[in-house]
């Protein structure tokens, strides 16, 4: 072969393998790309251990050793593995399999050695590591009136992070409904109201925060909250609420809603809409 011919050859050799490379490369960036994309979402069902701190920086300070598994007493804990939807090797648990029996210990956390698992958590109290939600009252027997109780019996923090709140049952009108309610300042996210359900499907779930929660806008003021904060009305005199209703119509919670303080016309509007108008301006 002549010299300019095997300068050719080995020139088209050298482009093909850059070309082959960079479409590895290429490749390579695209699988990493969609797989950090997967780890970094979590299914609604998988919960973090206790003290786990954010998604993103737990995720990061993770190293996968597995510790927090080993050192779970009731086996509620396990690690990832290739092809599931959690970033793998990373420990999580899903409550109606097995769920957090919250060890007053917590033998978990003080495994983790890089604080992927918060050591200030200290009182399984404080845990949060989700928030139950009763997310079909259509199929919670209690809301069809059936006593049941069974999440809010389960409950370890029973009482403050699960109450029941009694209401009148409409459907009979003489029998009582226990509803349960989750209070998400007490609910750990433990899960065993969840596993406790006896619905095929459980009503109760637990839910990672981030989907549980919802978030007021900054812009909104809770006229009472500011008041008990500021230890007195910001607006002076502090006047009572003023109902805008019709003549010879009061409002009053504790007589339970409207009241007719005298016999009110039969309707509300005069013949003359003009006379509707100016009712109330009497005295101008
Ligand atoms: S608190 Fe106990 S049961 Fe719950 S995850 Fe930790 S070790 Fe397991
Ligand atoms: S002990 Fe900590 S670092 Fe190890 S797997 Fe568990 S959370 Fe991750
Ligand atoms: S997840 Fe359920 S059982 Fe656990 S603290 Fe919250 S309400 Fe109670």
């Amino acid at each position: 072969m002549a010299g300019s011919e095997v300068k050719a050859v080995s020139r088209r050799r050298f482009l093909g393998e850059v070309t082959r490379t960079a479409c590895g490369v290429a490749l390579l960036g695209l699988g990493v790309g969609l797989y950090a994309r997967s780890a970094a979402s979590l299914p609604a069902e998988a919960i973090r251990p206790p003290g786990a701190l954010d998604e993103e920086k737990f995720l990061g300070a993770c190293i996968r050793c597995g510790l927090c598994v080993r050192d779970c007493p009731f086996d509620t804990l396990r690690l990832a593995e290739l092809g599931e939807q959690v970033a793998n090797g990373s420990p999580y648990f899903i409550a109606r399999e097995i769920p957090c029996e919250m060890c007053p210990d917590i033998p978990c956390v003080k495994a983790c050695p890089t604080g992927a698992l918060d050591h200030e958590l200290t009182n399984i109290d404080d845990a949060r590591m989700g928030l139950a939600v009763v997310v079909d009252q259509e199929n919670c027997i209690a809301f069809q009136g059936l006593r049941c109780e069974v999440c809010f019996n389960i409950c370890p923090v029973r009482g403050k992070a699960i109450t029941l709140e009694l209401r009148h049952n409409l459907r009979s009108g003489k029998h009582a409904l226990f509803i349960p309610e989750v209070h998400a300042d007490a609910c750990t996210g433990c899960g065993k109201c969840e596993k406790a359900c006896i619905l095929e499907e459980a009503a109760i779930k637990v839910l990672p925060l981030h989907l549980a929660r919802g978030k007021l806008g900054k812009h909104y003021r809770l006229g009472w909250e500011e008041k008990r904060q500021a230890g007195g009305s910001l607006v002076a005199p502090d006047r009572e609420h003023q109902y805008n209703l019709p003549e010879g119509m009061r409002y009053d919670y504790e007589g339970r809603g409207l009241i007719i303080d005298e016999a009110a016309p039969a309707s509300p509007y005069a013949d003359d809409p003009l006379e509707t108008l100016k009712r109330g301006q009497e005295g101008l």
